[in-house]
């Protein structure tokens, strides 16, 4: 069975193929770099992290791109309130935000890209929408006409009816309350000179101008966490697909699931927000990144303590039993060495399975407990041995979790 995965512009799982040579051009939503981040956000990232390990264990050749939204409100609005430069202030947040990756163990990533670094292109991308007719200019700033790209809506499953109940950016020049804006017109403040006065990009045409500048006019698979299906995502496609006449933009896209603090909305207002420098000084990576691989990447997601202590549990117990398999002595023993050849080629086939399954994560993860558990009781020669461990740590680095045990 090849790799199918869920794509949500079709709503169904699809077999999953790279456009050329087997190489996959994967671009994810950035954050918004104004503050530390939270789990929600490690919640995406490792989900995606995950994914594109699988893609490398499995011969594809990943470029994984991701960009960093350093021009945006919140960004303002925050050094507006500490009386700092927004673009010194998305610097600092950006090498935090890089820090977290890193202690998270997400090295997936090739390349990160800040907005700020690609204002040109998205004033270009502007001028070409307005060439063709799909945007246009008001007091306020750019706007792209929505009901001049009958595809809107197809994305996140909206009727015309359902969208023009949205109403996006409340601003009164613009000729429909669905249209979004392209580019806004400041006075002062942090800007750019443009063929519109001075001023900023919008959020979306942001993220078209850096996934284009390095994909071309379409790539293969675009993710980010499901809360920004729309109208973000839905806004990339318009603007890329609009422009450049070709569809569809991206060929799969990968959204993850919500996470909530024991069973309610991590916010500011509720005070349960945790960063994720503060949850890696409680419960370290590798409890960290096993707890969230034991969820689905598309299904909510639930960070309980009680969990968290029962997959610290889980992981002794994985690492309790590969302890015992490598660290018992070397005997040749011919009938237990093809039993294990049996469990490694089987293991390792339900291990693909469950993966191939739209990356079913919780399913691997069981296939590496009973694993570790079998191999506790087998006592092989030294060569079966090794073999074993190798297989266990690819299979265990596709899902990036880090087992404590050091092979002999
Ligand atoms: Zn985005």
């Amino acid at each position: 069975m090849p790799l199918r995965v869920f794509n949500s512009l079709t709503r169904r799982k699809e077999p999953f193929t790279a456009s050329k040579d087997r190489e996959v051009k994967f671009f994810v939503c950035g954050p918004t770099v104004y503050d530390y981040l939270h789990l929600g956000h490690a919640r995406t990232y490792l989900a995606f992290d995950i994914i594109t390990r699988y893609l490398k264990y499995s011969g594809y050749h990943v470029r994984y791109l991701m960009n960093v939204t350093d021009v945006a409100e919140r960004v303002v609005q925050r050094a507006e309130e500490l009386k700092r430069d927004p673009l010194d202030l998305a610097r600092q947040y950006q090498a935090a935000f890089l820090e977290d990756m890193q202690s998270l163990g997400i090295t997936s990533i090739n390349q990160y890209e800040r907005a700020s670094d690609y204002i040109p292109q998205m004033i270009a991308q502007v001028e070409g929408l307005v060439k063709k007719g799909v945007a246009y200019e008001t007091e306020t700033g750019v706007y792209f006409q929505v009901n001049k790209f009958p595809r809107f809506g197809e994305l996140s499953g909206q009727s015309h009816e359902e969208l023009g109940l949205r109403r996006l950016e409340l601003c009164s020049s613009k000729r429909s309350p669905e249209d979004f804006s392209l580019w806004r017109k400041y006075e002062k403040g942090l800007g750019w000179d443009s063929p519109w006065g001075y001023g900023r990009p919008g959020w979306h045409i942001e993220d078209t101008a850096v996934s284009m500048a390095h994909f071309g006019e379409t790539y293969d698979m675009h993710g980010g966490a499901s809360e920004l299906i729309f109208p973000h995502h839905e806004a990339e496609i318009a603007q890329a697909e609009a422009l450049t006449g070709k569809a569809p933009f991206v060929r799969y896209w990968l959204h993850t699931g919500l996470l909530s603090v024991e069973g309610r909305k991590m916010s500011k207002s509720l005070g349960n927000v945790v960063r994720i420098r503060d949850a890696i000084k409680e419960y370290g990576v590798p409890t960290l990144r096993f707890y969230f691989a034991s969820f689905h990447y598309r299904k909510p997601m639930v960070l309980s303590l009680t969990r968290l202590r029962k997959a610290t549990a889980e992981l002794t117990v994985i690492n309790k039993n590969l302890q015992a398999f490598t660290t018992a002595p070397p005997t040749t023993n011919p009938k237990q060495e093809r039993r294990l050849q049996v469990l490694l080629e089987r293991s390792e086939s339900a291990f693909k399975r469950s993966m191939d399954n739209d990356f079913d994560t919780p399913k691997a993860l069981s296939v590496l407990k009973a694993l570790a558990k079998n191999l506790s009781s087998l006592r092989v020669n030294q060569e079966a041995k090794l073999t074993a461990e190798a297989t266990f740590q690819r299979m265990a680095n596709a899902l990036g979790i880090m087992p404590q045990y050091s092979p002999q």
